[in-house]
């Protein structure tokens, strides 16, 4: 497969260090608030991406971590830390904070049918794995300390800046967020590994260190957390575009000095959800969660199929009016699911063939969009239902809209209108309020009943041909247009 490289910013085949494992790290919440729409777009993708990783053939091993101490509020290691803004909004405590968001953005992440990594580690429970990476980043003279934190120094490395083409001077930190340059920096991209000295008494968690008791910085989290799960070698490490700098680049400068080689050989950005007023923020209007969409009546499946139906490297504008479009077609899409009926066996022939025409269109550089049409491609295809069903169920392994199972919800849930009811000698017909047409389904199921299957079959085909699908049912039988 095809993907786009952020670090080379080409599109690059895919080749796995080993050929047995994929190695995937992914920047995991931080747990001081709800996930808004625009961060689950990001773990939409991604797991997207690991999903066709396994279809193609692949194990996976994906590690991903829960930032519950050190983020603070700018990413450029200023303001305070998010868990202690959470902490103090909420009246709790640091760790029930963590624990309430780290399990809301599970139910979120069930929800959008997105699969949880193999291994999910907060990043309190591995201070001594940031201990060790610090110790040697300090012996090597990659790190000092100042003003009683420990930095990483920026300009001990040959290059710095990995996705952009910007000058120090015009990504410099202080400019950037608008905030006030840390004094103790020698550098301004220099960040901190390790805390200290922090001007917020009340920091909940600490830990010893070499440097004195404090707290890990974010950047350093992700570095630790993924070497000790996957080794000194990493495959594809993702994160939505805000991550690209100053943290993905700050665990690149901090990782392979650590290791004296390289670290990371794919990075893929998710590009952001935009609202029409610009990027989508917690802060900026409307907060917009999954369970707000689930209250305003949309399935969040259609919010992943709208994310599905663009590709990942270009930003996506949010709004309701084009939510309810992709509600519609996702509900058409079941629709037109539910009225295939598992009949005749599957063509292989068709089946690999369709199923390349997928395979091709993810395995750019993950066209998702076109991964869509392909989907349509099935339905409209001269082929046995049967064939239909295999390959929609075979597409969903990666799209993971739930295409069966809700067609198999609306079957049900349509079987059990009784829009028209027509009962006789016990047998009771529901359908689509026609007399007529109800009168015919009665006929086939006193027909049935009474086992003249010939007559039974004919009548069912003249239904069919009228656009008519019926549905045997406990109490006789049901039917709907098609
Ligand atoms: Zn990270």
């Amino acid at each position: 497969m095809y993907l786009y490289n952020s670090a080379s910013r080409r599109k690059e085949e895919f080749v796995p260090n080993h050929p047995d494992i994929v190695k995937m790290y992914t920047c995991g919440p931080t747990v001081y608030h709800f996930a808004h729409i625009g961060n689950l777009r990001s773990y939409i993708m991604e797991d997207v991406l690991e999903k066709f990783l396994r279809y193609e053939g692949y194990h996976v091993k994906r590690v991903m971590n829960i930032t519950d101490v050190g983020h603070l509020a700018s990413d450029a290691d200023t303001g305070e830390d998010k868990m202690l803004q959470g902490a103090r909004r909420e009246h709790k405590s640091v760790m029930d904070i963590a624990a309430f968001y780290t399990n809301a953005f599970f139910a979120d992440c069930d929800k959008l049918h997105i699969k949880r990594p193999d291994v999910v580690e907060p990043a309190t429970s591995c201070i001594s794995d940031y201990i060790n990476i610090i110790s040697t980043l300090m012996e090597k003279e990659y790190a000092y300390v100042s003003g009683g934190n420990v930095y990483f120094d920026t300009s001990k490395l040959e290059r710095y800046y990995i996705f952009n083409d910007h000058d120090a001077e015009d990504l410099a930190v202080g400019v950037r967020e608008g905030v006030e340059e840390d004094k103790n920096k020698r550098n301004k991209n220099d960040f901190v590994l390790w805390f200290t000295q922090s001007k917020f008494e009340d920091q909940a968690l600490k830990w010893d260190s070499p440097w004195g008791v404090g707290y890990p910085g974010w950047h350093i989290e992700c570095s630790g957390i993924s070497m000790k799960h996957l080794g000194e070698d990493l495959d594809i490490h993702c994160g939505g575009i805000d991550n690209a700098f100053p943290h993905h680049t700050n665990e690149i400068a901090q990782s392979e000095a650590f290791l004296g080689h390289k670290w990371c050989n794919y990075w893929m950005h998710v590009l952001h959800l935009n609202t029409n007023s610009g990027k989508m923020s917690k802060s900026k209007g409307e907060f917009l969660t999954v369970s707000l969409l689930e209250e305003k009546g949309y399935d969040p499946l259609a919010y992943r199929l709208f994310c599905l139906q663009s590709h990942y490297r270009k930003a996506l504008v949010f709004s309701w009016e084009n939510l309810d479009n992709a509600q519609g077609t996702y509900n058409k899409l079941i629709a037109r699911i539910a009225a295939l009926t598992p009949d005749g066996s599957v063509d292989q022939d068709v089946f690999q063939a369709q199923r390349e025409k997928f395979r091709k269109a993810l395995g750019n550089d993950l066209n998702t969009s076109l991964g869509i049409t392909a989907l349509y491609d099935v339905l409209k295809a001269p082929a046995s239902s049967a064939t239909k069903l295999a390959l929609l169920e075979d597409f969903d392994q990666v799209l993971g809209l739930g295409l069966l199972e809700k067609a198999a919800a609306k079957r049900e849930a349509d079987a059990k209108i009784p829009a028209s009811a027509q009962s006789a000698g016990g047998i009771v017909i529901t359908g689509e309020g026609d007399p007529d047409i109800d009168a015919l389904v009665l006929q086939r199921a006193q027909a049935k009943k009474e086992k003249n299957f010939q007559e039974a079959d004919r009548i069912r085909e003249e239904l069919k041909a009228r656009g008519i699908e019926v549905v045997d049912t406990k109490e006789g039988a049901s039917w709907r247009r098609i």
